[in-house]
């Protein structure tokens, strides 16, 4: 079955952010920003994603439900690693339950940089998401990904 003609959907979990890159997604979410003008649905379920947005750093508490949420996602998709935490664990990376960034635990695909991301950035990100969603769904459908 061709996986083309779908509008890609986005899973955001706040691993341990301070809330600051949160706000900024919702942000991006606004009438102001608009990001889906690109056809991108924000859904809570896994089941339902092709882009998986990780705000935070990884740490004990949060790294198997990380995991468990990127297993659930079907193939092809797409990880984005929003804000300086969730790319290297930032501020918080020399404390002591931290692991580092969300790639110590799951491969990431796209880092979006801030602290906190400005909703432009994390655009830019999307846009950068959406074409490795496309090239990960034509090796599908070439057969190259399962
Ligand atoms: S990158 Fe900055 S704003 Fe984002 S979660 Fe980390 S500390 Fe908060």
């Amino acid at each position: 079955m061709s996986s083309a003609g779908k509008s890609p959907w986005l899973l955001h979990y706040n691993a341990s952010s301070c809330n600051g890159c949160d706000i900024e997604i919702l942000a991006a979410l606004t009438p102001l920003y608009d990001v889906e003008r690109f056809g991108i649905i924000n859904t809570g379920n896994p089941a339902h994603a092709d882009i998986f947005v990780v705000t935070g750093s990884v740490n004990e508490q949060n790294k198997e439900v990380l995991k468990n949420l990127y297993d659930q996602i079907p193939e092809p998709k797409v990880v984005l690693a929003v804000g300086i935490c969730a790319s290297s664990g930032g501020v918080f990376r020399d404390c002591y339950n931290v692991s580092g960034g969300v790639d110590t635990i799951i491969p990431v695909d796209v880092y979006v940089p801030g602290c906190s991301v400005r909703p432009e950035a994390l655009i830019e990100g999307v846009v950068k998401a959406l074409g490795v969603l496309e090239e990960k769904r034509a090796a599908v459908d070439n057969g190259g990904l399962r």
